[in-house]
């Protein structure tokens, strides 16, 4: 893709010259970490190999999130002297995007991007259009500061009064903050850091209200974990008011939420006692309904966000074009509808649709084959032999990919496999070690055949 360009820089620090890959076009549909980037200010952010000194190229690029319909310019001042060479450098970039979308992506709002001057009002922009307000990044702002506070005391007296002293910034965003930077410094290693933090969460989970609720349903869960039975979800369920806290009980406990588990609710509410336990027993099978509605609504859109791809594929000029662009959305469930919608035409007769959906399968499953590790290819092709001399064959031909370290990975598969209780995966693992590692032990003796191009045959997505 032509999103990178290779620009020649002059080190500011050493005067030395080197060359950079620097971002002309970043989009998020096709690279999704492009957003935390723009976010996080490092997009253009260059390293001089020859001092080490680093910093931001102020070079235009163009930032675009088709879900959305943003196209942003950042233009700096050096960008263009006059307003001509302005509008060109913003041409050049809105056709660089354009040039990269299938044809039926190219949408006027491309053609007039919005313009922005400086790095910092691009990002609040962005931050806009996700609907986050200055009000909350300020909030935000508050939020880590109190927690700076927090490390920053030196006894537990002290974090009791910030804690008295700041109730009203103690809420669900407050420890949504703390769980995230714990998570950042566990992956830091930052150990120290680390269990200070942790004494602050225990004695936020016991001295607020919010932090004991959110202590009470990380319980809740535990304890439906330790015991995935109808009867514990519905104990749960009863002896947790907190709405969320049943929406993440019923969320979690999904597939025991059947006719079986409505039919003994509803037993207990024609034995309820008293007036009040039967109203209690009534307002948790609502919300049981509620959250389970929800989450088959969620499940639909799913499935018909895949239906609406495997549509689109079909009628655009270009599908590798498209498919390359949501390669993220290429899953087993894409596949799974899209192998339905193959069966459907071919059920109708339609022998048009069914093989213009068959060219489309064979793409798609071409572009994963793409992504997946040549070993991990060898390795499903391997594993699904059916005999010891397809077995020897299809290693001698990719002997390139025979080596230690593949072995390491027949090794652990084997492992796995007999672990998870399946022998006679597991046999077959240990006889494709066994075959590789007598070709790898007698490698470096000599070279028969060159390996052959072709590409490993059997790795097929499993369709469910
Ligand atoms: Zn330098």
């Amino acid at each position: 893709m032509m999103s990178q360009t290779m620009v020649r820089i002059t080190c500011p620090n050493c005067r030395r010259p080197f060359a950079a890959p620097l971002e002309q076009v970043l989009d998020v549909e096709v690279d999704p970490s492009a957003k935390a980037r723009l976010l996080s200010g490092q997009v253009n952010f260059v390293v001089c190999p020859h001092c080490g000194a680093g910093g931001a190229v102020n070079l235009p690029f163009l930032y675009h999130d088709p879900s959305k319909e943003l196209a942003f310019v950042f233009l700096p001042m050096e960008a263009g002297q006059t307003d001509l060479e302005r509008q060109q450098v913003i041409g050049a970039l809105s056709k660089a995007v354009m040039n990269q979308l299938p044809p039926e992506q190219r949408k006027s709002y491309l053609l007039n991007p919005k313009v922005f001057f400086s790095y910092e009002s691009l990002v609040k922009a962005v931050l806009e259009a996700d609907g986050i307000t200055e009000e909350v990044l300020e909030a935000r702002r508050a939020r880590s500061e109190l927690l700076r506070k927090f490390l920053d005391a030196a006894s537990e007296e002290e974090r009791i009064a910030l804690i008295e002293e700041n109730e009203s910034l103690l809420d669900d965003d407050f420890f949504r903050v703390l769980s995230a930077t714990l998570m950042d410094l566990e992956a830091m290693g930052v150990q120290d850091v680390v269990q200070r933090l942790r004494e602050v969460q225990q004695l936020l989970f016991e001295r607020t209200a919010v932090g004991r609720r959110l202590a009470a349903r990380a319980e809740a869960l535990r304890a439906l974990s330790e015991q995935p039975t109808r009867e514990k979800l519905l104990e749960l369920l009863i002896e947790h008011e907190d709405r969320e806290t049943r929406e993440a009980l019923v969320t979690f406990g999904q597939p025991l939420v059947d006719y079986f588990f409505f039919q003994t609710l509803t037993q207990r509410i024609e034995e309820a006692g008293d007036e009040e336990e039967r109203k209690r027993l009534e307002t948790i099978r609502q919300q049981v309904m509620e959250v389970r509605q929800k989450l088959q609504d969620q499940a639909r859109q799913v499935v018909e966000s895949k239906v609406a791809l495997v549509r689109d594929l079909l009628a655009t000029e270009r599908p590798e074009l498209l498919a390359r662009r949501r390669l993220a959305d290429l899953d087993e469930l894409f596949f799974s509808v899209l192998g339905a919608e193959i069966e459907r035409a071919q059920r109708e007769g339609d022998r048009e649709t069914a093989s213009r959906l068959e060219g489309i399968w064979k793409l798609t499953m071409d572009l994963i084959r793409e992504q997946v590790p040549p070993q991990i290819v060898l390795l499903t092709a391997v594993l699904e032999a059916k005999e010891v001399e397809e077995v020897r064959q299809t290693l001698e031909d990719n002997r390139p990919l025979v080596d230690e370290s593949f072995l390491q990975l027949l090794e652990q598969v084997e492992q796995q496999l007999r672990e998870g209780g399946d022998e006679q995966a597991a046999e077959r693992a240990a006889i494709a070690l066994e075959v590789a590692r007598s070709m790898v032990e007698a490698k470096p003796k000599e070279e028969k055949k060159p390996p052959e191009k072709k590409p490993p045959s059997g790795l097929e997505i499993a369709r469910r």
